[in-house]
């Protein structure tokens, strides 16, 4: 941490801030320049950044030298993080192929569709139970009974899964069903959840808030991994932007940001996106080239039917084809396409 300190600064004020610094138990080095004053604080940076030290009389700013996520920050790690979700591992080269529907529908349509993908290449199957809608007078989801169907399904075709928890008293719940507890952007910011999933010992698939800084998202990365569960996988899955042309403006960057900075893995979401199925298999490539260690695509076989977010599935033909070209793809990157358990 370093203090900047105003112009004309007293010494009596530069004082008060060493006064500060040391009754925390740590070191001041003052260092006065022609034109500034600056301390350098050596220590335990987080005692200081508790602290109101901009409200100090004299000081101009407190400039961190460490990234406030500790946990999830390269720095405590170098080496790429691998997440593995019953047998899938993701990160470190290994690719996670997340799809299937936006919500859990009725059991012979989940299993006709979990065959499709799995058929496509996806090595894990998706759909919601429990389902954030920005209407109260949408679908809501199945609650527990898709819960059942997912697992059942899963079962079946031999394929981990991964569904939503939006209430924090329900994670128990859908622990016992999932292999990956899947928090959605409307909640990345809803810390008591965090902590909850963070008590939780299954793997986590952190969707980034739709006015989510990387940080921020990194930060809510925290709140699990400070709860002892350092499964996390980070998904980018667009921002609000001020284009109508596509749903969410896809920000395939912050991928490479989120790599630079942090061991976590993270995947793309080019479906929530972008909202257009035209535009999601490019979408899903991009990520891939970016450098992302998955990616996750709503697939329907009957999109005009679907309960939720029909009009952006991917028909499975069409997840065939992209599946394709993703694995071959990461082929050229040195990647591969997480096996199924057991395969
Ligand atoms: C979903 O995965 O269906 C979903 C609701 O995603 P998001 O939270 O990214 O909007
Ligand atoms: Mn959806």
């Amino acid at each position: 941490m370093i203090i900047i300190l105003k112009p004309g600064v007293t010494p009596e004020q530069v004082d008060t801030v060493i006064q500060r610094v040391e009754s925390l138990g740590l070191q001041a080095h003052l260092s006065q320049g022609t034109h500034r004053t600056i301390i350098g604080v050596i220590g335990d940076e987080s005692k200081l950044a508790a602290e109101p030290m901009t409200a100090i009389p004299g000081v101009a700013e407190v400039v961190p030298v460490l990234p406030p996520y500790k946990l999830a920050s390269r720095d405590a790690h170098p080496n790429n993080s691998v997440v593995d979700v019953a047998g899938v591992k993701i990160g470190g080269g290994h690719l996670a192929m997340i799809a299937g529907p936006c919500a859990v529908e009725d059991a012979q349509r989940m299993d006709e569709i979990a065959g499709a993908v799995k058929s496509a290449g996806a090595n894990i199957y998706r759909g919601g139970a429990f389902k954030p809608r920005t209407s109260p007078y949408s679908f809501q989801g199945k609650g527990e009974d898709g819960l059942k169907i997912l697992r059942d399904v899963g079962d079946r075709h031999g394929m981990p899964i991964v569904t939503e928890v939006m209430d924090p008293g329900r994670v128990e719940l859908v622990a016992q069903y999932a292999d990956m507890l899947q928090i959605g952007a409307r909640n990345m910011q809803n810390f008591v959840l965090l902590t909850e999933v963070g008590k939780s010992n299954k793997p986590v698939l952190l969707k980034r808030g739709m006015s989510a800084t990387v940080q921020d998202l990194l930060m809510s990365a925290e709140y699990i991994l400070s709860q002892g569960n350092a499964n996390v996988v980070l998904c980018e899955r667009g921002v609000k932007g001020f284009d109508p042309s596509t749903r969410n403006l896809y920000d395939v960057a912050a991928v490479a940001v989120v790599q630079q900075l942090s061991h976590l893995p993270i995947i793309v979401d080019p479906s929530h996106a972008t909202g257009r199925p035209d535009l999601i298999p490019a979408c899903a490539l991009a990520g891939v080239a970016v450098g992302a260690d998955g990616v996750h695509i709503e697939v329907h076989n009957c999109p005009s039917e679907a309960k939720s977010d029909g009009p952006q599935a991917l028909l499975p033909e069409q997840y065939a084809e992209v599946s394709e070209q993703i694995r071959q793809l990461a082929q050229l990157l040195n990647k591969q396409i997480s096996p199924l358990p057991g395969a």
